[in-house]
């Protein structure tokens, strides 16, 4: 079975952000970029079923400008098998994403794809729905277990059981392959991209092909209108007791 992982290069989530002075966006002018954590771990998660043999093949596929190369080389040094680039400089929304995966699905016919829940620059959370429903899969969205019983070889038939956190426990859900599932945060911890694995993946095939190549049309729907920085935390007070908290609770903050 084939395992296709689309990883996304998003800015590194210790970079401070800051809004452009012009409320069109973000500013990512020579800042730190780096692998999704979520796809990391779908990386990871992937990378742990070719070793215990229930995957043949881990694919990594990211979409995006010419950079997203180091993201697919972090990818492949995690263990990914090799890397496919879709390269475009046109902003990609999710529906544009989805539909590029989905045209590399239907070539690479993988049993399992697992991305991340979301990407921490857009928020967006839709990228996996979306697949799931454009390539016609079954989905198991922010998975915290996957258990996946692989008919052997490349054949991408079998059953995947993925547990899922839920409000008040967890929720066990079954699902045949091939299908999508999306990743939560305890899932798995990455393990740390070593040296040797970093010089290896330098070696690994990477292909690049154009949005073109594949007939999907990535044009934005979607316009951002405004972006702000959030309204900034008033400075604290310091009260003398507990009574006068209480007072000011009730008072002042009115939220007692
Ligand atoms: P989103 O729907 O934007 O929150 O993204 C959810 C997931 O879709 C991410 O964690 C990635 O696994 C995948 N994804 C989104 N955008 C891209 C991209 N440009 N290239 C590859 N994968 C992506």
């Amino acid at each position: 079975m084939k395992v296709l992982v689309p990883v996304k290069r998003v800015v590194d989530y210790n970079v401070k952000v800051r809004v452009k002075s012009d409320n069109t966006g973000v500013d990512i002018a020579n800042v730190k970029m780096s692998m999704n954590p979520f796809d990391e771990i779908a990386v990871e998660e992937a990378v742990r079923l070719k070793e215990k043999g229930v995957a043949t093949e881990v694919i990594a596929v990211s979409c995006g400008v010419q950079q997203c190369q180091e993201t697919l080389r972090t990818a492949m040094a995690i263990g990914a098998d090799r890397a496919i680039l879709v390269q475009t400089d046109e902003e990609l929304q999710p529906l544009a994403v989805a539909k590029l995966l989905k045209a590399l699905v239907d070539k690479e016919q993988p049993g399992l794809v697992i991305l991340g829940k979301q990407a921490i620059d857009d928020d967006c959370n839709q990228t996996g729905q979306m697949l799931a429903a454009l390539a016609d899969l079954p989905q198991a969205t922010f998975a915290s277990k996957v258990e996946v019983e692989a008919a052997s070889g490349a054949s991408a038939k079998g059953q995947a059981k993925v547990t899922r956190e839920v409000d008040g426990g967890l929720e066990t859900l079954e699902v045949s392959l091939p299908a999508v599932v999306t990743t939560d945060l305890r899932l798995n911890e990455p393990r740390y991209v070593t040296l040797p694995n970093i010089m290896k993946a330098k070696k690994k095939q990477l292909d690049t092909v154009k949005p073109e190549d594949l007939g999907v049309d990535v044009k934005p729907r979607l316009k951002t209108l405004k972006v702000t920085e959030p309204a900034k935390r008033g400075a604290g007070v310091k009260v003398p007791d507990v009574a006068t908290l209480v007072q000011k609770l009730k008072t002042e903050a009115k939220v007692i």
